[in-house]
């Protein structure tokens, strides 16, 4: 149909020339025809020339409108320049779309050309090595030596790990890639959190192996003097006893790092039953007596309700690595107090001993494993280095934390404290929560 379209004026101007020729004369029609021609030329060619105008910048110029035998070809490029619009528009919110989520990333990303020159960068990079602009060489940004060797060489799978000067104390691994032939892309990530964790580990590893070689080398020793050598039954005696003692102390390690590897891995809060602190204060103040063997006095003070929620097992075992150290690092014929009372809203239990103390410089990291302030007398008197660490993850699986105070010479108070959440009221046998607003009696 365009085609007949298009034909239809000069179809037109052939009949009317036609007729004129038919009717009037020769002459007439040739002078029609050349009138027709000429006008149909003049408008082809403005037609042409506002076409011309509009497709040199057609994205920011409007088609024009002509109307008559054009309209079906102007309808067609409204058509086309509508689609390529639209096209145009979601690819660039995708684009937005995608450098908006890119600039959120923590790692920053830089891409660079063939010689190393910056392409873009996301806002990470930007703060990272401070980039501005592009086209400039990465090395004006990034002056370290080891990256520039790492940068400069072939071999990008071993990338460095360096302190940025925009960001004192953290470390960051700056990793190149080859995006394709002409294009790299550096990736900066922050890994301060994985040093330390690795360095966690290695410590961990390695504080293990040596709280386990000790004993071990000593059961070794005494088990081949015993075999090697005819000793009196009383020597037997003393280095069976002295093996068996080592052997508690291994076994002691291995429940301990079992109990911490327990306590880690669970984030949930405890399995929450109802404890009487009274009796578990009572029956673990009998072992501590049992232990110090008539050389302490060890005495109670329980001023609060004696319902708790919590874990029985952790809690117990809590109170007794407090007590247990109490009697261990209290001379003979100090005194021990264990008490419970709500202060403040909290549940505050408490092993207080009138022992050796310890100086201010070790409690920050009293509760760190295998910290010990005097090694020799904690392997003495059998310690693994691991209860606080036990009693400060209990109280944090609880809601709580573990509180620390000590004069040197005169004696410490170890406080486990429990939120209000896991206390319960006397009377009506509930969870306490914002009805306990007095302090207890005693307390
Ligand atoms: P350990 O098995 O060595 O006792 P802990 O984690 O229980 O390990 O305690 C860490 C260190 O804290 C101990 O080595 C000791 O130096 C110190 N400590 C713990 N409890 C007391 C206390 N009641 N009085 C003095 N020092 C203590």
């Amino acid at each position: 149909m365009i085609w007949l379209r298009a034909f239809l004026p000069t179809a037109i101007a052939l009949i009317v020339a036609a007729a004129l020729a038919y009717f009037v004369s020769d002459t007439m029609a040739a002078r029609w025809l050349a009138i027709a021609l000429v006008i149909q030329a003049l408008l082809v060619t403005l037609v042409m020339a506002r076409l011309y105008f509009w497709a040199a910048l057609p994205r920011q110029r409007a088609l024009p409108q002509i109307g008559g035998v054009w309209q079906p070809l102007l309808d067609r490029l409204a058509r086309f320049v509508k689609t390529d619009r639209e096209t145009r528009e979601s690819l660039t919110a995708e684009l937005e779309q995608l450098h908006r989520a890119v600039d959120r990333l923590p790692d920053g990303l830089v891409v660079l050309d063939r010689y190393n020159h910056v392409q873009w960068c996301n806002d990470a990079a930007h703060e990272m090595h401070g980039i501005v602009g592009t086209g400039r060489p990465l090395h004006h940004f990034i002056r370290q030596p080891e990256f520039i060797n790492y940068l400069d060489g072939d071999d990008y799978s071993r990338p460095p790990v360096l302190p940025l000067p925009t960001r004192p104390g953290r470390l960051f691994e700056l990793r190149l890639h080859r995006s394709d032939e002409h294009h790299k892309l550096l990736i900066s990530r922050d890994l301060t959190e994985q040093a330390r964790l690795d360095a966690m580990r290695r410590d961990f590893v390695a504080n293990v192996s040596h709280e386990i070689r000790t004993p071990v080398t000593v059961i070794g020793g005494f088990a081949e003097t015993l075999l090697d050598l005819e000793l009196e039954p009383a020597a037997q005696r003393e280095y069976l006893s002295t093996i068996l003692k080592q052997s508690r102390t291994m076994q002691r390690l291995v429940e301990d790092l079992l109990t911490l590897a327990t306590l880690e891995s669970s984030s949930a809060p405890p399995e929450s039953e109802r404890i009487n602190v009274h009796s578990m204060i009572r029956a673990v103040g009998a072992e501590a007596q049992a232990l110090s063997q008539g050389r302490h006095t060890i005495g109670y003070r329980l001023d609060a309700p004696p319902l708790v929620l919590g874990s029985p097992i952790e809690l117990e075992s809590a109170i007794r690595n407090l007590a247990i150290n109490a009697v261990r690092y209290t001379p003979d014929q100090g005194r021990i107090e264990i008490g419970w009372r709500i202060v403040d809203n909290e549940g505050r239990l408490s092993v207080r001993d009138s022992g050796i103390g310890i100086a201010p410089e070790h409690l920050p990291r009293l509760t760190e494993r295998f910290y010990r302030v005097d090694r020799g007398r904690s392997r003495d008197s059998g310690g693994t280095g691991l209860g606080l660490a036990i009693v400060k993850h209990i109280a944090q699986h609880h809601g709580g934390q573990l509180r620390i105070e000590s004069t040197l010479g005169h004696g410490s108070v170890f406080t486990l404290v429990l939120p209000v959440a896991r206390l319960i009221a006397e009377s009506s046998g509930e969870a306490a929560h914002d009805r306990l607003t007095a302090p207890a009696a005693g307390a």
